[in-house]
């Protein structure tokens, strides 16, 4: 029997340029193709509507791409047809990521009216060489005028990315950069250290001139000094990745790592709906195409067994520092208890300090989280028939 769904990503893949690491799915350019996509984001609500029910939804997330690019009246218009068709929870955590340079305080209210509850700026670093050097097209100040004018504009969910292990970072630099976010009372932060992805300009540049990027011990020094930072903060470090001010924790992603299903409409939008996960056309054109047609943008489904979800389940559960994989979810799909299935290898990790188990709670440790793969791998790969993940992603 299926069960009910909550949760609903929507793609907005618009942004003002292409940043030099980014490997996202970005449409850059020209803006004629946003009010087809725009339409065709509303047909593909229906058709998904129509072939499982989801809604009302608990959380809705726009992410890019630069969902900020649209306007407030666009926005409306969307969140309006998505509560139409599928519904929306009267207590909907409605979030937009933004780009700092693309906000003005009249475009924050406009979001606000719209039914938006938390915003999410994509900051990466308050040092303009380190900005300069990422090619993104803001600078810090850009940052912290967004900060005031979502304020001003009555939000109280205030997210920043940020990134460590950039080019001409030092672990001075990243400090400056904490300690300054922590200045802006920010409630939630999100922290990832750079990775050079495949087809990127980083990528290339690195394969022929190299690039000058810190060792990955200082990277290790960096997440360390953010973690003792943020604790004397106040923030709680409740993933990998993530902290949160107490009550602020993003509840969309929260599901991701709960292993829910989730609804996942626009170009290259990924979706659960179990057993099956899908990934959308990754061509905006196309999937515009495709959806006007009536044709459904789906171009890869993989079929996920009820071992490969026990797997997930783990594996995106130990991100969970505090709360750890949910346990009983595991053993009803894999017939019996993880924890017995893996007694051989938690002690081991127990005993080295990489995780801990307290009543029925395996969590990883803060302080293994860069070696949190290796982690995963014993706890899984050796025990568990082997099977594919879709959702192996790397930590550091
Ligand atoms: S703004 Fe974000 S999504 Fe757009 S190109 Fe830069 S990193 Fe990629």
């Amino acid at each position: 029997m299926p069960g009910h769904i909550e949760h609903l990503y929507v793609h907005i893949p618009f942004c003002p340029a292409k940043c030099d690491y980014c490997a996202f799915v970005t449409h850059i350019g020209s803006l004629k193709l946003v009010e087809p996509y725009l339409a065709a984001l509303c047909r593909e609500a229906e058709l998904r509507h129509r072939q499982r029910s989801g809604g009302p939804f608990k959380t809705l997330y726009f992410g890019g791409g630069t969902p900020s690019m649209l306007a407030p009246e666009q926005l409306w218009s969307l969140i309006q047809h998505v509560e139409a068709v599928m519904g929306l929870s009267s207590s909907c955590e409605i979030t937009v990521e933004c780009h700092p340079a693309t906000v003005s305080l009249p475009k924050l209210l406009g979001c606000r009216n719209a039914g938006v509850n938390r915003l999410s700026f994509g900051a990466e670093s308050l040092d303009d060489g380190e900005l300069a050097a990422l090619g993104r097209t803001h600078r810090s100040a850009d940052v912290a005028r967004a900060v005031d004018q979502a304020r001003a504009a009555g939000f109280t969910d205030i997210a920043l990315d940020l990134m460590y292990g950039i080019p001409q970072q030092t672990l001075e630099s990243w400090r400056n950069t904490l300690e300054r976010v922590i200045q802006m009372e920010v409630t939630h932060l999100s922290l990832y250290p750079l990775s050079i992805e495949p087809k990127t300009v980083f990528a290339k540049r690195k394969w022929r001139f190299g690039l000058d990027v810190p060792e990955d011990e200082s990277v290790v020094a960096m997440y360390e000094l953010a973690c003792g930072v943020l604790r004397d903060a106040g923030y709680e470090h409740y993933e990998v990745a993530n902290w949160a001010k107490p009550g602020h924790r993003c509840l969309h992603n929260l599901a991701y790592w709960r292993n829910a299903e989730f609804h996942g409409l626009g170009t290259g939008a990924h979706a659960y709906l179990h057993p099956y996960r899908t990934e959308n056309d990754t061509h905006t054109g196309s999937y515009i195409k495709r959806v006007l047609a009536g044709m459904d943008p789906v171009t890869v489904s993989e079929q996920v067994d009820v071992h490969t979800r026990a797997e997930e389940t783990m594996m995106l559960g130990l991100r969970l520092l505090r709360d750890g994989p949910d346990l009983g979810a595991v053993e009803r799909d894999l017939g019996r208890h993880p924890l017995e299935q893996l007694k051989d290898e938690i002690g081991p990790l127990i005993d080295a300090g990489l995780i801990s188990l307290t009543a029925d709670r395996l969590v990883l440790r803060e302080t293994a989280v860069p070696v949190a793969n290796e982690v995963w791998e014993r706890l899984l790969l050796s025990r568990l028939p082997a099977r594919g993940s879709t959702f192996a992603t790397p930590v550091m």
